[in-house]
Formats: structure tokens, C-alpha cells, sequence
């Protein structure tokens, strides 16, 4: 299994980080794809990727950050791009659950992300929060455009599922699948999703998968916790767990163009 979502350059990993690393190799991971969420975060992620085997990264401004975005910041993604460990334009997309940056703000953002991955022919990692119905649009308008784009972290209705999947975008499942509470509904539609479609991901330091028999009192979530998150799914589709492991890596190998 490979993690496709680990935002290791998080304070919440600076004690520890590379016993991070070592606990994923040994819980059975082949691959991190370390999340990169502005263009700071992005240079730091490629360092770390570049300074560890089977690492990768994604370099991109999340909507969070959207405020940052300046006349330099394609400049700098693109120059990060270059590098043939970055393997996704993103995170990029739309948070309107916090709305850290006004939405004008992730919208311009956010377009001149995919046009980068468009032009670069590069897939996007993509993030949406309460904001499906300005989302979705423009994903529309631009999917054409693009390679190969996932909406990571999924949480929707089954409506906003099939959107994505009519669009031919990948999905992928974080621990909020194991909330016995906010994770009702993912459960119940979790297996609409193709598996040639499917990725998993922990999302760590958060969304700590609450299905673990004991929990770590930090409350932080690390990679080597994503067999939880399988055990979920698999549950959830009535598959054994060393077919789902195979095919979402599987489905993640190609979609990041990986040998992993
Ligand atoms: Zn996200």
C-alpha cells in the first residue's frame, strides 16, 4: 500500500519525523506522497522527498493559503514541477468550511493551478470543503484540460461522488471513513467508488482513524496507520482486505506514474 495524502512537513512530525518514516516502511508501506500545501511547505516536502527513497511530493497552494498566491507563485510551482519526484499539481481546490482566504481569493487560485497542471500535463491533488457547487463547475470546465485530477480526502453526498466519478476524477478515502458518527454516510456509498478509481490516504498528522483498538495519546495520526483506514473499506465492501490493498495501489502506482 502506498499513502497518497501525508503532510509530513507538519510541526506536528518535527520531533520525530524520521521514525515517522521508518514506522511506515515497517507497518508495510511502499510509498508516501508527501502533501504540499503552499509554496513554502511545497520546497520543504521535496527536500524531505528527495532525501528519502520512495518518497514523493505534490507542490501546490491549498485554498487555505489562497492569499499568498502572487505574480511569482506560478513561477515557483512550475520550477518545483520540474522536478521529476513532484508528482501532482496541488493541494489546490476550494474550503469554504473556514474560508481562511476570501473565496474570490481560492477561486483565482485555484484556476491558475489547473491551468499550471493542464499546461504540464501533470495530475492534480485536489480539496474541497462545503463548496461543491462552485467546485464542480469549474473541475468541469477544466477536466478536459487535465491529465488525471483526485479529490483527496472525500467527504460528500453521493450526488457530489457521482459528479466527480462522471467527470472520470479519482477519489480518495481518509480515516474519516472509520467515524462511527461522520463517517455514516462515506460508509454507505464508499463502494459506488470503482477500485480503479479508489486511493487511500491517512491525511496525517489528522483525521486519526477512530476504529484503532488504542489510540496513541497524542491524538496524532502518522502513516503507518493507514492499515485502518483499509480495514474500514474493506468492511464497508465486503472484500478482503489484500484485494483492496492490491488494487488501490495498484490504481495510485499509475495514477502518480510511480514503479513503487
Ligand atoms: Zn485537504
Amino acid at each position: 500500500m502506498l499513502d497518497i495524502g501525508v503532510n509530513l512537513t507538519s510541526p506536528a512530525f518535527e520531533a520525530d519525523r524520521e521514525q515517522v518514516i521508518e514506522r511506515a516502511w515497517q507497518a508495510g508501506l511502499t510509498a508516501l506522497i508527501l502533501t504540499g500545501s503552499s509554496v513554502k511547505d511545497s520546497f520543504d516536502a521535496l527536500t524531505l522527498a528527495l532525501s528519502h527513497p520512495h518518497c514523493y511530493c505534490t507542490a501546490g497552494v491549498h485554498p487555505h493559503h489562497a492569499s499568498e498566491f502572487n505574480l511569482n507563485t506560478i513561477d515557483q510551482l512550475s520550477e518545483l514541477i520540474s522536478n521529476k519526484i513532484v508528482k501532482a499539481v496541488g493541494e489546490t481546490g476550494l474550503d469554504f468550511n473556514r474560508n481562511f482566504s476570501p473565496q474570490n481569493v481560492q477561486i483565482s487560485a485555484f484556476e491558475k493551478q489547473l491551468e499550471l497542471a493542464s499546461e504540464k500535463q501533470l495530475p492534480v491533488f485536489l480539496h474541497q470543503r462545503d463548496a461543491h457547487s462552485t467546485f464542480y463547475p469549474i473541475i468541469k470546465a477544466y477536466r478536459p484540460y487535465l491529465s488525471n485530477a483526485v479529490v483527496h480526502c472525500f467527504t460528500g453526498s453521493k450526488e457530489e461522488l457521482y459528479n466527480y466519478l462522471d467527470l472520470d476524477l479519482h477519489v480518495g478515502i481518509t480515516g474519516w471513513i472509520c467515524d462511527e458518527r461522520r463517517g455514516k454516510n462515506l460508509q454507505a456509498i464508499v463502494r459506488e467508488i470503482p477500485l480503479d478509481r479508489m486511493m487511500l490516504e491517512t491525511d496525517s498528522p489528522y483525521l486519526l482513524p477512530r476504529n484503532m483498538p488504542t489510540k496513541p495519546k497524542s491524538r496524532r495520526n502518522e502513516p503507518g496507520f493507514l492499515s485502518f483506514v483499509l480495514t474500514k473499506v474493506a468492511e464497508c465492501l465486503a472484500l478482503p482486505e489484500q484485494l483492496i490493498a492490491a488494487e488501490t495501489q495498484q490504481t495510485a502506482c499509475r495514477f502518480f506514474q510511480l514503479d513503487d
